[in-house]
């Protein structure tokens, strides 16, 4: 059996990540070296992935690495940041080597593809549980908040939300299907890091859809409500939102539960002023993902959904929540 330096050197530690911009020292020392752009600010954040509770026990090794870094990027992305580095904290119950390649191989693919260099982490024996820690640079001052949304702008949103909680639905009931698109959309999420670059300058606020789409534009109104000084509200219109042809067998309070309160979407969920419309299929293009306008900013607490009548519709839930009995 290998031992954690072995893991390490054999899985962890590449030269292409030593030589990437910005890397003074990467994985060998007690702690790495950076050398940040000038005139950036630093952009920094951690999630953890538990087995069991945010991956089906049975995911593939691949899947979890891609996954524990995208879901870092995808907050990265939710500030309008460039990744640049990350760290990997990894508890493993055994040094089973085949897995360990393989969840490199996911997480390194995801890694090169967003240009960032693995510069360290830790090793430790226990129960199965990921977590990265990702830095990224944004131009001082240009960073993507949630507190800038106002009366009147508008809501909108990236891809198509609900399927990674239609993919669930379906991997519990026993679909394994590799080319299942609501399964792959679940297991190996695309972190929205150009839509987040093509947002700065524009969008007012902004937030990914990790624990659900109502649940986080409860955060945006929050957020926004406090830096405004007074109560705001939103509005979202059901029809509006894009609809997954993988969603369309549901039967529709289940199809607007996964849309609108499903997790592990990681799109972009953010606010523009009315006036900036017109750019949207533009800012679509330069992200390569479709965006939709699905609701509005309105003055007054609440947070309300419409159907195509008018009429108020009432989901039981609004998010995922970890702590909730
Ligand atoms: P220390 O005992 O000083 O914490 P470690 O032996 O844990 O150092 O780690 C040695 C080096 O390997 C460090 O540079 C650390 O950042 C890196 N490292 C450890 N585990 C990982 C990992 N899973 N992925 C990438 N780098 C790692
Ligand atoms: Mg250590």
């Amino acid at each position: 059996m290998p031992s954690e330096f072995e893991l390490i050197a054999r899985h962890f530690r590449r030269p292409r990540d030593a030589r990437a911009a910005g890397v003074v020292l990467g994985v060998d020392d007690d702690a790495a070296l950076l050398a940040p752009t000038p005139g950036t600010q630093l952009v920094v954040c951690t999630d953890t992935l538990v087995s069991g509770v945010h991956f089906p026990a049975d995911t593939p090794a691949y899947d979890i690495g891609w996954k524990a870094l995208a879901v870092n990027l995808s907050d990265l992305a939710a500030m309008g940041a460039t990744p640049r580095a990350c760290l990997l904290a990894l508890t493993l119950p055994s040094a089973d080597e085949s897995r360990v390649a393989e969840f490199a191989r996911g997480f390194f693919a995801l890694a090169d593809q967003a240009g960032c260099a693995l510069v360290g982490g830790d090793t430790t024996r226990g129960p199965l549980s990921v977590t990265v820690t990702a830095i990224g640079e944004v131009p001082a001052g240009e960073a993507l908040l949630r507190g800038g949304a106002r009366v009147g702008d508008l809501v909108c949103i990236s891809g198509m939300p609900g399927l990674a909680a239609s993919g669930l639905s379906r991997w519990q009931d026993g679909a394994r299907a590799a080319d299942d698109v609501a399964i792959r959309h679940l297991l190996r999420p695309q972190p929205r890091l150009a839509l987040g670059l093509a947002l700065r300058g524009t969008a007012t606020a902004c937030i990914d859809v990790s624990d659900g789409l109502l649940g986080d534009l409860a955060h945006v109104l929050d957020v926004s409500s406090a830096a405004a000084g007074l109560p705001l509200g939103a509005e979202i219109d059901i029809a509006a939102l894009p609809r997954a042809p993988e969603l369309a067998a549901l039967p529709e309070d289940r199809a607007r539960e996964f849309m609108l309160a499903g997790g592990d979407d990681y799109e972009l969920l953010f606010t523009i002023p009315s006036s900036s419309r017109a750019l949207l299929p533009a800012l679509a293009g330069r992200a390569g993902v479709p965006l939709a306008v699905i609701g509005r900013m309105t003055s007054g607490v609440g947070l309300r959904c419409l159907d195509a009548q008018g009429d108020e519709w009432k989901p039981v839930r609004h998010s995922w929540e970890h702590f909730r009995p």
